[in-house]
């Protein structure tokens, strides 16, 4: 079967009798279970997906077909379906099943998306390799000595080797976009409110945000017409109505944009990354677009804020897996309170509890007002001189990250290094703003790497469509 880029072609085969459901989630079986080294899934569903593909080809027969009928989805162990486990890629969240499913999980299945299976990922959506999942890292398909990039790193493995379509992940400070950076897929983080988050496992509420992973934009596009929106059952969702993505695709003006200096220039910055980030600019001048440096002299203060403040969510929100509301519960533990810390220490990662101590000693009394009050306050700074920007620019771009897919165990031991990753991602989740990555980039030692574009509050439409403007005649990289 040929490899497929997008919902529309696959649509139109469907059209054509070319393809059937069926045979679509046939094909994606037998390769989940050729790429299985990948360690990309964590559970296929595999005789459900393949009932819903039978039962989906009878509803097109009878034109009842949703939106999405051919779109088959893997979806990040964060995000939960009812009646299906979902571990957050963790010991402590073991054999749990949902109970009910996450708003866009329902929309998404409303819509006749098939899910075929549930995705490996960074403990509690933390890391930046998917070398912190309780179940072993994800290899890169495009070079299996090297991770994938985290933390939704079983989502972009999937989508870049072809086991699904198209896969949901979560983005805290980057993991739609850095780990799409590293396997060359399209990643869209949505502004903060855009996209519901009810039952998606809450890492750092302020910051969390569901969002698809595509080898195109119009599936994104596509993708987001069909999840975003208000929710009863998230008071953070916006009410604002969601534009018709995929159908205001197709833009002619020229647009103004703005790098930040000071993130081209950055020391840790692989040059040809910065070589080609000026080239792509030089271009775009060329077709006669805006494109001008502007300076942003809080860089140095994002990775210090968000791992402030993240950590300080993160510990209050993992304060509910004690071994008594949910999952494992220690078999050592005699009494309440060494039921609490031995399930949390047999059940926690490393990394999780590095985050929970870091979290809870910035709340502590004596040190709040000067972490965690004080980070609060740049994030405003950072909050208003990003808008700042984009009231006089379009979008804001940048690299997605400073390198390409580093080597597994590279990192692992210096978690400063890895939280270096995150330079330029966080910026948009302490904004709240909407954020992409498109892989534009390809690196003379083979490997892709994403280009960023930052646009402004709840403009998903405008950024997608430049997106697929620039992203129109070049080669997605995957
Ligand atoms: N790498 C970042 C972190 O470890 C971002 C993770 C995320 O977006 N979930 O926190």
């Amino acid at each position: 079967m040929q490899t497929y880029t997008s919902l529309i072609q696959i649509q139109e085969n469907i059209k054509a009798k070319k393809v059937s459901c069926l045979e679509l989630v046939n094909y994606y079986l037998n390769r989940i279970e050729q790429h299985k080294n990948l360690n990309a899934f964590l559970e296929v569903y595999k005789d459900e997906a393949l009932k819903a593909a039978e039962q989906l080809d009878q509803k097109i027969a009878q034109g009842k077909a949703g939106k999405l009928a051919g779109m088959v989805i893997g979806i990040k162990d964060n995000i939960c379906y009812k009646n299906h486990k979902c571990s957050a890629g963790s010991k402590i969240l073991e054999g749990f099943t949902s109970l009910y499913s996450a708003t866009v999980v329902e929309r998404l299945l409303n819509e006749d998306a098939i899910i075929i299976g549930r995705l490996n990922c960074d403990e509690f959506g933390m890391g930046s390799s998917n070398e912190n999942s309780a179940y072993g890292p994800v290899l890169n398909p495009l070079d299996t000595t090297r991770v994938s990039g985290g933390s939704s790193g079983g989502s972009v493995a999937a989508v870049c080797a072809d086991l699904c379509l198209a896969a949901l992940g979560t983005d805290t400070g980057g993991s739609i976009r850095q780990p799409s950076s590293f396997c060359g897929t399209v990643g869209l983080k949505p502004s903060y409110g855009r996209v519901s988050r009810w039952g998606a496992i809450a890492y750092a509420s302020s910051f969390d945000q569901i969002g698809p992973i595509t080898k195109s934009v119009e599936d994104i596009a596509i993708m987001m017409e069909v999840m975003a929106g208000k929710d009863g059952f998230d008071s953070t969702a916006s009410s604002k109505p969601v534009p018709n993505y995929s159908q205001e695709l197709g833009m002619n003006k020229k647009i103004k944009l703005a790098y930040i200096k000071e993130c081209l220039e950055s020391k840790g910055l692989d040059s040809e990354i910065q070589k080609q980030m000026y080239a792509f600019i030089e271009n775009l001048k060329k077709e006669g677009h805006i494109v001008e440096p502007v300076s942003f002299d809080l860089l140095n203060f994002l990775i210090p804020t968000y791992y402030v403040l993240t950590t300080a969510e993160a510990s209050s929100n993992l304060s509910r897996y004690d071994g008594v509301h949910y999952g494992y519960r220690s078999p050592n533990a005699i009494d309440l309170e060494s039921t609490y810390k031995r399930s949390r220490t047999e059940g926690f990662g490393k990394e999780v509890k590095r985050r929970i101590m870091l979290g809870t000693f910035v709340l502590s009394a004596g040190y709040y007002d000067a972490y965690y009050a004080k980070a609060q306050k740049v994030r405003n700074l950072i909050r208003i001189k990003t808008n700042e920007i984009l009231s006089q620019y379009d979008f804001i771009l940048t690299p997605t990250t400073p390198t390409t897919a580093f080597k597994l165990g590279e990192k692992t031991t210096d978690p400063l290094t890895m939280y270096l990753e995150d330079i330029f991602t966080v910026q948009a989740p302490l904004a709240g703003l909407p954020a992409i990555s498109l892989p534009l980039g390809k690196h003379s030692n083979g490997l892709p790497f994403g280009f960023q574009l930052m646009g402004s509050m709840l403009q998903e439409d405008t950024l997608l469509n430049f997106s697929h403007y620039i992203t129109r005649k070049e080669n997605l990289f995957c």
